[in-house]
């Protein structure tokens, strides 16, 4: 997210793109809360569905809280003192929610299980969900994963690897 200035600015600090600032005197916390469940949903769901790899979602909004509290703290300090040239940024490293260290795998596979085809009654496994636990605020997160992507060999990307070809 980008930075903020509570004063008057000049033309050329409105252009965001060329190091400008945003005017952050009526500022609303619910859009900067929404921008900033953007940025979570898409990064959540690269890890996830992409990466494959537990996000702890909840750890990311109670980060943005944190931040918005913070920056009302110190725009309200800023008033008191008549001051109006404060820089404040929203910058918050939403990937770390990610990392392997935030995570203890639960090792308590739960089987997921469907008719053979659509109709049948044959019951077979086509996969499992496997949970993770947050370490730092306690909440579980299931993936579900497919048989034939857990027994597909791992690609060179995945393994670090160098591909030959
Ligand atoms: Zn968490």
């Amino acid at each position: 997210m980008a930075e903020g200035i509570i004063r008057e600015r000049e033309e050329s600090e409105k252009r965001i793109k060329e190091g400008g600032f945003y005017d952050i005197r009526n500022w609303q916390k619910t859009d900067v809360k929404q921008l900033a469940m953007k940025t979570i949903t898409n990064i959540e769901t690269n890890h996830l569905y992409k990466l494959r790899k537990p996000y702890c979602r909840k750890c990311a909004i109670n980060a943005v809280d944190k931040r918005i509290e913070e920056v009302n703290i110190l725009i309200q300090k800023a008033k008191n003192r008549g001051k109006s040239d404060i820089k404040i940024d929203f910058k918050i490293d939403f990937e770390k929610f990610g990392e392997k260290g935030m995570f203890e795998y639960l090792d308590n596979d739960q089987p997921i299980n469907m008719p053979e085809s659509k109709g049948s009654h044959k019951i077979i496994q086509t996969g499992v969900y496997k949970e993770f636990k947050c370490k730092e605020c306690g909440s579980n997160i299931a993936m579900q994963f497919e048989n034939e992507e857990l027994e597909k060999p791992k690609t060179p990307a995945q393994t670090g690897t160098p591909s030959t070809q």
